[in-house]
């Protein structure tokens, strides 16, 4: 009885019409043999209509609603399609699986893009050859997949963001210190380090609000911004508290750029007639550095530069 069943072709054809996905039966001239239901709402025929019809046509004419950008037959330009490929490495032995992008023809002549998944399987029957395509439309799940991960990129971004000012904050930091030391002992090439600090603060918090004060640390945030390279890292390390991470520069050259850094905050307009100065500890990486002894030592020349009057910038040797 099982016997029979299975070789009733309307029991098989009646199971393909029950899978949502398009199912076509491919023979060598690379005819539809057969259809489901499916596929048949794709070639255009509704379903009161004989959709079985378009057995015996030419597969790519039937499947008239897509243009695969490889080109679909129906263009000039057709080199041949991912369906038409897919299916002559089917009849040459090969299962394919694959996904590809094309453009759907619509009712109102638009096109709009779609994502396809292919499932593309040799079939030997009497010894017959034929080929299963199987295709599934797979655009909602694109397009969630891309919302996913552009939301992702947003919270990377964010996780390393300083919220008031938009630089890094001290995350990054973390993120790429141990990485630059290596490249820079690696590559021997200079890393510097600067850590610098808005001075007497408290003060301007005091005397003008702390929307003022927050105002400052956003206009020194983006003076800094300004003169750096795309490779530099500005990182808000604390409340007033800047770091500046700089591969590929020595010392000296970084002595140079905290001075001027140093006179551009003290010139800059903050409003209110109001002056602002930062202290500026400078140092290079030493051979025998890691993240701490880098870190403390410009720490402990920013305290200096502090003790020296401040308004100043101080280097290690
Ligand atoms: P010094 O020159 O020694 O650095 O003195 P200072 O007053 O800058 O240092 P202190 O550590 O005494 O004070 C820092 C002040 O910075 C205190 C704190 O309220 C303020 N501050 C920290 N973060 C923020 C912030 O995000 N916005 C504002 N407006 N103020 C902040
Ligand atoms: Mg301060
Ligand atoms: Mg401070």
């Amino acid at each position: 009885m099982e016997k029979d069943l299975f070789e009733r072709p309307d029991f098989l054809y009646n199971l393909f019409d029950a899978i949502p996905s398009l199912i076509f039966i491919v023979d060598e001239d690379v005819r539809v043999h057969h259809l489901n239901i499916a596929a048949s709402d794709l070639v255009g025929l509704s379903e009161n209509q004989e959709y079985r019809n378009v057995r015996g046509g030419e597969l790519l004419k039937c499947i008239n609603s897509f243009d695969v950008p490889e080109g679909c037959g129906r263009s000039p330009k057709c080199k041949g399609c991912a369906i038409r490929n897919s299916v002559t490495r089917a009849f040459a032995g090969e299962k394919v699986y694959r996904e590809t992008t094309c453009f759907r023809f619509m009712k109102d002549g638009n096109q709009i893009e779609v994502y396809l998944m292919l499932t593309v399987t040799p079939i030997v029957f009497e010894h017959n050859k034929y080929v299963l395509l199987v295709l599934e439309d797979i655009t909602e799940q694109k397009r969630m997949e891309e919302t996913l991960r552009q939301a992702n990129q947003m919270l990377a971004r964010q996780a390393v963001t300083d919220q008031l000012t938009g630089i890094y904050n001290r995350a990054k930091f973390y993120d790429v210190i141990d990485l630059e030391i290596s490249r820079a002992v690696r590559l021997e090439s200079p890393l510097s380090l600067v850590m610098f600090d808005i001075d007497s603060f408290k003060q301007i918090n005091d005397k003008y609000g702390h929307h003022f004060g927050d105002d400052v640390i956003r206009t020194i945030a983006s003076t800094v911004n300004g003169v750096l390279r795309k490779h530099d890292y500005l990182i808000r390390w604390g409340g007033e508290e800047f770091m500046l991470l700089l591969p590929h520069t020595n010392l000296q050259n970084t002595k140079i750029l905290a001075q001027r850094l140093r006179s551009m905050i003290e010139n800059c307009d903050m409003g209110s007639d109001v002056k602002v100065t930062c202290s500026f500890g400078v140092t290079s990486l030493h051979p025998d550095d890691d993240f701490n002894k880098l870190t403390t030592r410009a720490d402990g020349l920013l305290y200096k530069a502090k003790n020296s009057g401040r308004n100043c910038v101080v280097t290690s040797e």
